[in-house]
C-alpha cells in the first residue's frame, strides 16, 4: 500500500518548488551516499537507495511530477485503486477535492450508537467502523478530458439514517446492551466432543453479534442504522485528466458505523477515443491528408484543434509525412498553467480513378519535369547504380 510511502520531496530533501537542477543535484548526492556498491550488505541503505530512485523517477519527469503534485502517490502509482483505500493514504487528493465536497455536508456526522455488527467479527461490535469505499466509472469525451468539466453523478450509498441517527432504535427509545453477551457479540459455548469438553466462542444468538438489543426498531431503516439512498454528486474534473486516472471524493463513500468516518468515493475516469485527435501525454497528434498539388504548390489548410480551427500554411514542396508543430495547442498539464503542443502530420494522398484526360495531363507534366526537382530520387538511383555495379564485379 501507499500509506507508508514518504513524500518524494522529503525523500530528496528539496522544497516543493525545487528546480529540475536542484532535484538532479539532490538525487546524485543521495544516490552516491546510499549506493549498494558503497554500502554492501546494508539493507537499510539499499531501501534508501530504492526510495531515492523512485522519488527521482517521478520528480524528474514533468508530467509525473505534475500528477504527483496534484494527486500524491496515487497519481503516479499504476496500481492505485487495486488495493483498496487506507485512511490517509492519498494525501494529495484531499486538497482539490475538498472543494468538490466541502458543501455537501458529509462532514457533519452524528454519533449514533449500536445497531451494527457489520458482519465482521471484531472484538468490539460497537467500535466505530469506517464506511466502505465506493467506486464509480465516469466516461468523458476527449474534449471534456482536455478542458475539464463538471458532472453530476448519481451515487447509491449507504447513509446514516436521519430518523435514528444511526442507532437503529425508534425515536424515543434506545438500544440496550445485550444481556446475553454483555455487548461483546460473542458467547462461550461448552461442547462435548469425543475429545472431551471444548470451549468455543460463537456469535451471540440473542443479538446476532451486534452486542445491542433493539426492542423497537427504527421504521426509517428497519433497525439497520443506515439506509440506501441515491444522491447527486457533483464532480469537478480538472482539465488534462487522462484515461484511467482516479479522482477521490473524500467522505463520499458509505457512512461510517457507530460514529466511524465515511468511506471515500473513487471516480475512475474513462476517456472515449476521439476519431480525429490522439493523445500523447500532454501533446496531441493529428493526421491530415493533402493532395499532391497542395503539397507541391503549398497551400493554406484549416487544422482542427481543441480550441477550434486554425489556419496553417503548408509550404511549397512539402513532403508526405512531414510533421508541423502548433505550439501550446495541446492539452493542459494537470495542476500547471502550461499546455502541450499539437503535432500535425500531413500525408499526401494519391488520387485514384482518373479520366483519360487527367492521365494525359499528368503524363505531360511528368515528361516536362526536370529530374533535379526531385532531391531524393537522384541520390537514390545513384546508390542503386553503384550497388548494381558492385554486384557485377
Ligand atoms: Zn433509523
Ligand atoms: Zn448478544
Amino acid at each position: 500500500m501507499d500509506n507508508s510511502k514518504r513524500d518524494y520531496y522529503e525523500v530528496l530533501g528539496v522544497p516543493k518548488g525545487a528546480s529540475e537542477d536542484e532535484i538532479k543535484k539532490a538525487f546524485r548526492k543521495l544516490a552516491r551516499k546510499y549506493h549498494p556498491d558503497i554500502n554492501p550488505d546494508n539493507p537499510e541503505a539499499e531501501a534508501k537507495f530504492k526510495e531515492v530512485n523512485e522519488a527521482y523517477e517521478v520528480l524528474s519527469d514533468a508530467d509525473k511530477r505534475a500528477r504527483y503534485d496534484q494527486f500524491g502517490h496515487a497519481g503516479v502509482d499504476p496500481n492505485f485503486g487495486a488495493g483498496g483505500a487506507g485512511a490517509g493514504g492519498f494525501g494529495g487528493f484531499e486538497d482539490i477535492f475538498d472543494s468538490i465536497f466541502g458543501s455537501n455536508g458529509f462532514g457533519g456526522f452524528s454519533s449514533g450508537f449500536g445497531g451494527f455488527g457489520g458482519g465482521s467479527r471484531t472484538a468490539n461490535p460497537n467500535a466505530p467502523k469506517r464506511g466502505e469505499d465506493l467506486q464509480i466509472n465516469l466516461t468523458l469525451d476527449f474534449i471534456e478530458a482536455c478542458k475539464g468539466v463538471s458532472k453530476s453523478l448519481n451515487i447509491n450509498r449507504q447513509q446514516t439514517c436521519p430518523d435514528c441517527n444511526g442507532s437503529g432504535a425508534a425515536a424515543g427509545t434506545t438500544a440496550s446492551t445485550c444481556t446475553e453477551c454483555h455487548g461483546t457479540g460473542f458467547v462461550n459455548v461448552q461442547r462435548r466432543t469425543a475429545f472431551g469438553v471444548i470451549s468455543q466462542q460463537s456469535v451471540c444468538s440473542k443479538c446476532g453479534g451486534k452486542g445491542k438489543q433493539i426492542n423497537t426498531p427504527c421504521k426509517g431503516c428497519g433497525g439497520k442504522g443506515r439506509k440506501g439512498v441515491t444522491i447527486s454528486q457533483k464532480i469537478d474534473v480538472p482539465a488534462g485528466i487522462d484515461n484511467g486516472q482516479i479522482l477521490r471524493v473524500s467522505g463520499g463513500g458509505n457512512s461510517g458505523i457507530n460514529g466511524g468516518t465515511n468511506g471515500d468515493l473513487h471516480v475512475k475516469i474513462i476517456v472515449r477515443p476521439d476519431p480525429i485527435f490522439e493523445r500523447n501525454g500532454s501533446d496531441i497528434n493529428i493526421e491530415i491528408p493533402i493532395t499532391f498539388a497542395q503539397a507541391t504548390l503549398g497551400c493554406e489548410i484549416e487544422v482542427p484543434t481543441i480550441d477550434g480551427k486554425v489556419k496553417y500554411n503548408i509550404p511549397e514542396g512539402t513532403q508526405t509525412g512531414t510533421r508541423f508543430r502548433l505550439s501550446g495547442k495541446g492539452i493542459k498539464r494537470l495542476n500547471r498553467n502550461s499546455r502541450g503542443d499539437q503535432y500535425v502530420k500531413v500525408n499526401v494522398e494519391v488520387p485514384k480513378n482518373l479520366t483519360t484526360e487527367q492521365k494525359d495531363l499528368l503524363r505531360k507534366f511528368e515528361s516536362s519535369i526536370d529530374e533535379t526537382s526531385y532531391s531524393k530520387r537522384g541520390t537514390f538511383f545513384d546508390k542503386v547504380k553503384s550497388f548494381l555495379n558492385n554486384l557485377k564485379q
